[in-house]
């Protein structure tokens, strides 16, 4: 597909809201990633200017859950969605996610796929135990996504390198991987890519695009961080690892808050800050249908 002219439901954008928060628009569908939308949760701080004031996420088609660590699911987050919304999840997490936010909670295991709207949903692996939970009750399970419509969308949310990326790169022609590049603020441990790793990636998955998350947005308390190397350079390192052990991938490095259309070439702006996430959400909400 090749957007010209105006935009269209049709078309594909990506929206790094940051961290592991994403807007996918795909085929006319909606579906945000680990939403994270609070200035301040546990001990940890978000740079980004989208809060709960500035998010209108009525029309929402669906939510995709990677797994139960605190900085990809937040129950007050959730709560900010309308709750006709459906959480795909991993098995487990929709005893927790029903009782505390009350959305409908479809748990998918590995393998499995959902029809949504114009597109499916295809619950991938992912290998991610930081051993950190809390509650430690909470289930271990973790899923990626892959989002097949009018284009192919990766999504992960924490991952080590490991060959089910191999793997996924055989079994799907995948146009845009969004993978991360770092861990939670200033701390990179446990099940997590560094740059060099997330560059290797797409060696495996060999996607048209990549683009990094999973970095720029959260922080300790004390506005210090923010100038620390950690907070900006990860996506540049990858970017640069990229082109060395992945050249056929094309890295666009977006900011948190700046949204971009696949399928064009210069097609990178920022929204969030100028206009505000809800001139993002618009349109039905198709009904989820499950098969695998
Ligand atoms: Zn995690
Ligand atoms: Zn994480």
């Amino acid at each position: 597909m090749q957007p010209s002219g105006p935009e269209s439901s049709k078309n594909t954008t990506i929206t790094f809201v940051g961290h592991s928060t994403t807007l996918v628009e795909l085929s006319g569908v909606r579906v945000l990633t680990d939403p994270i939308f609070r200035e301040k949760f546990r001990l940890l701080r978000r740079r980004s200017r989208i809060c709960a004031r500035r998010i209108d996420a009525s029309s929402l088609d669906a939510i995709v859950l990677s797994h139960m660590h605190f900085d990809h699911m937040d129950y007050p987050s959730l709560r900010m969605v309308p709750r006709n919304v459906p959480i795909f999840a991993p098995v487990g997490a929709g005893r927790y996610l029903e009782r505390e936010v009350g959305h409908e909670v479809i748990e998918l295991r590995i393998g499995q796929r959902v029809r949504l709207g114009d597109i499916e949903i295809h619950a991938t692996p992912s290998l991610h135990d930081s051993g950190f939970y809390w509650p430690f009750w909470y289930p271990k399970s973790v899923l990626s996504f892959m989002f097949v419509g009018s284009h192919t969308v990766f999504f992960v949310g924490d991952s080590a390198l490991c060959e089910d990326f191999r793997d996924l790169g055989r079994d799907f022609d995948v146009d845009v991987a969004m993978l991360p590049v770092w861990g939670c603020g200033p701390y990179l441990r446990g099940h997590h890519m560094t740059p060099a790793d997330a560059a290797e990636a797409l060696s495996m998955l060999r996607p048209r695009t990549a683009i990094p998350i999973h970095w720029g947005t959260v922080h300790p308390v004390g506005p210090m961080w923010r100038k620390m190397a950690f907070f900006a350079d990860p996506p540049h390192h990858f970017a640069r690892e990229a082109a060395r052990l992945a050249p056929m991938t094309e890295v666009r490095v977006l900011s948190p808050g700046d949204k971009t259309i696949i399928g064009a070439k210069t097609a990178t702006e920022s929204v969030l800050q100028d206009f505000g996430i809800e001139t993002l959400f618009a349109g039905p909400a198709p009904a989820p249908a499950i098969a695998g």
